[in-house]
């Protein structure tokens, strides 16, 4: 029988972040905070479980990614990698200031700190897809049978406008 390869892939309601941020542009630009529903998807492709035919449990799938958005919903996502920015925590609060010029200070509960260059869809998917991946790997490396070799996140931040990102886990 030829060797082919399945995609699964999950878009659901649930798998949503509501988010605040802004991103730097080049020069001196930066956006006022502002919010997104951003959607996502995640498609992961590979070999069949030989006992179930499947490539990966759905309900694990979606219940993955649920626990990923969840880390991300209702906060401020700030991108700890972007040289134009000064992320600092000062006790309960995280303060932010932009090419040295004090802009934000936020709860330090309602942040997240994530460590990417810019809160770009193109980012946040790479993000989630990293996230994703070592929680697979992890899932595999506890004995479940995952014959996985390529995962995809989506991330959607109005409607038509997402970036995705690829990675090979082989
Ligand atoms: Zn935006």
């Amino acid at each position: 029988m030829a060797r082919g390869e399945f995609k699964v892939s999950v878009t659901k309601d649930h798998i949503v972040f509501a988010s605040a941020h802004f991103i730097t542009f080049p020069g001196h630009r930066c956006e006022t905070l502002h919010g997104h529903n951003y959607r996502t998807r995640v498609a992961v492709e590979g070999g069949l479980d030989p006992e179930t035919a499947y490539v990966i449990d759905f309900a694990e799938l979606k219940q993955l990614m649920k626990r990923l958005v969840d880390e991300i919903d209702h906060r401020v996502l700030l991108p700890l990698q972007n040289a134009k920015l000064q992320i600092k925590e000062a006790g309960d609060f995280v303060t932010v200031a932009y090419e040295g010029a004090p802009r934000y200070m936020f709860p330090k509960r309602d942040c997240a700190l994530l460590p990417i260059p810019n809160t770009t869809v193109e980012m946040l998917a790479q993000y989630l897809c990293g996230r994703a991946r070592a929680e697979l790997l992890r899932a595999a490396g506890e004995g479940n049978a995952l014959d996985i070799t390529t995962i995809e996140v989506e991330v959607e931040e109005n409607f038509g406008q997402s970036a995705t990102y690829r990675e090979s886990l082989k």
